[in-house]
């Protein structure tokens, strides 16, 4: 995006950013994928730059600003390493927003200060193994019996579980309620009752770990429950909603990076004479890349916009998942056909883009959710 259309604050929040990214995640996305560790040094550095409190409330130890801000930070961190956009995402747009929109005073002032500073980390509990898309199928339950909650249940594919100190769940009170019997909860990981097992062999985003959680008998205390009984499943497609403007512009930002290695790679490779940049073959997938990449990333900006100017989002939100998902792997698909057989091989970062960008397709609603989010929006306007 042209600077001149950013404020002089955007700018300087994406060129931090960028710098960083380029300077320490990219050289170290490499070796956390092969690890599939948890990026903590990535983590707490994004702590100290404020990124992890942006969006959330100053008067809770947050850094304030903008949706646009958001974005823009969750493009270059994605740019340079997207397992810990991933990473990020999941703590900030999830568990720490979640609990900034929907929490109490006692609430907010107990876990924020904690998550936006970076000395815990946030994850956001809905999917189960046997809810995903219907997620008002979930079958946890958290029953009420002297001043607790009992919660019992289990949820899979969660991100950041294995190291979270703080995890926003969702749990039914009463399963034949539907949607209306769920309920938002705030769930401290060292509670007794709560046991996290780490997920191995995942395709992408390798050290954005991922775990089950299963809850024995947890008992909550009664004030952890975020807004009244029934609301939290609405609480969540609200949050959901503003989060797949930050997922959108992880798909953007791992795009772009593989629209720079193709360019990179292009205009050095010899062939028949010249560089594979000479041919109209290459240009012409170049240009479908570049041309692609920045129309997500409008669709990003504006739906941001939109959130920030207090105006509907969700179906603009749900397109800029749904194209921008299909943009990252479509960028990262061309990448790896630009690069030829070293395009298949690790020392070249687009194998890893392409691995990374496939998830963007599943997590926080899958493609097919957001074109039935779309047309349903359309159709009943
Ligand atoms: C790496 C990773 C990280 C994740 N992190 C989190 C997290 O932090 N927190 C969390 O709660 N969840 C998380 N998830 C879960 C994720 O949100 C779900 O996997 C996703 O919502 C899909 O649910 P599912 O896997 O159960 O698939 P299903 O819902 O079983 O869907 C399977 C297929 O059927 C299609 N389908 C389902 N219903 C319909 C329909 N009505 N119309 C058309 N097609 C349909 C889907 O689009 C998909 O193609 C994560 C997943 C992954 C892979």
């Amino acid at each position: 995006m042209a600077d001149n259309l950013l404020s002089e604050e955007e700018s300087l929040l994406r060129n931090t950013v960028r710098d960083y990214s380029n300077d320490v995640l990219a050289t170290r996305a490499a070796d956390y994928d092969e690890s599939g560790l948890f990026p903590w040094d990535n983590f707490r550095e994004l702590g100290d730059m404020g990124l992890l409190g942006l969006g959330i409330d100053e008067e809770y130890g947050g850094s304030g600003g903008s949706t646009r801000l958001v974005a823009l930070a969750a493009e270059e961190i994605a740019r340079g390493c997207a397992a810990t956009s991933v990473v990020y995402i999941a703590h900030l747009s999830l568990c720490t927003q979640f609990i900034n929109r929907y929490g109490n005073e006692d609430q907010k002032n107990k876990y924020l200060p904690d998550l936006a500073s970076g000395k815990k980390v946030g994850a956001f509990a809905l999917t189960e193994p046997g809810a995903g898309s219907d997620a008002a199928a979930l079958t946890t339950n958290a029953v009420r019996a002297n001043g607790h909650l009992v919660v019992n249940g289990n949820k899979t594919y969660i991100s950041n579980a294995p190291e979270a100190s703080v995890i926003v769940t969702l749990a039914t009170r009463d399963h034949s309620l539907s949607y209306k019997g769920i309920d938002a909860l705030i769930i401290d990981g060292d509670l007794e009752g709560v046991t996290v097992n780490k997920l191995a062999g995942k395709m992408g985003v390798r050290a954005s770990t991922v775990g089950e959680i299963i809850f024995d008998n947890c008992h909550v205390p009664v004030v952890n429950q975020m807004g009244g009984d029934g609301v939290g499943f609405r609480q969540t497609m609200e949050v959901l909603n503003a989060s797949r403007i930050s997922i959108a512009a992880q798909c953007v930002g791992i795009a772009q990076a593989a629209l720079e290695a193709s360019i990179e790679y292009a205009k050095n490779r010899k062939a028949f004479g010249g560089t594979l940049s000479d041919l109209q073959a290459i240009q012409w997938m170049v240009a479908d890349m570049a041309t692609e990449t920045e129309a997500a990333r409008q669709l990003v900006m504006n739906t941001a916009s939109l959130r920030d100017a207090g105006l509907p989002f969700n179906t603009e939100a749900s397109m800029a998942k749904l194209f921008g998902s299909r943009v990252a792997m479509d960028a990262a698909y061309k990448a790896v056909q630009i690069h030829g057989g070293a395009g298949y091989f690790s020392p070249t970062p687009v194998e890893r883009y392409f691995r990374d960008a496939r998830v963007t397709e599943i997590y926080e609603g899958t493609s097919e959710i957001q074109k039935m989010v779309i047309a349903r929006n359309i159709l009943t306007d």
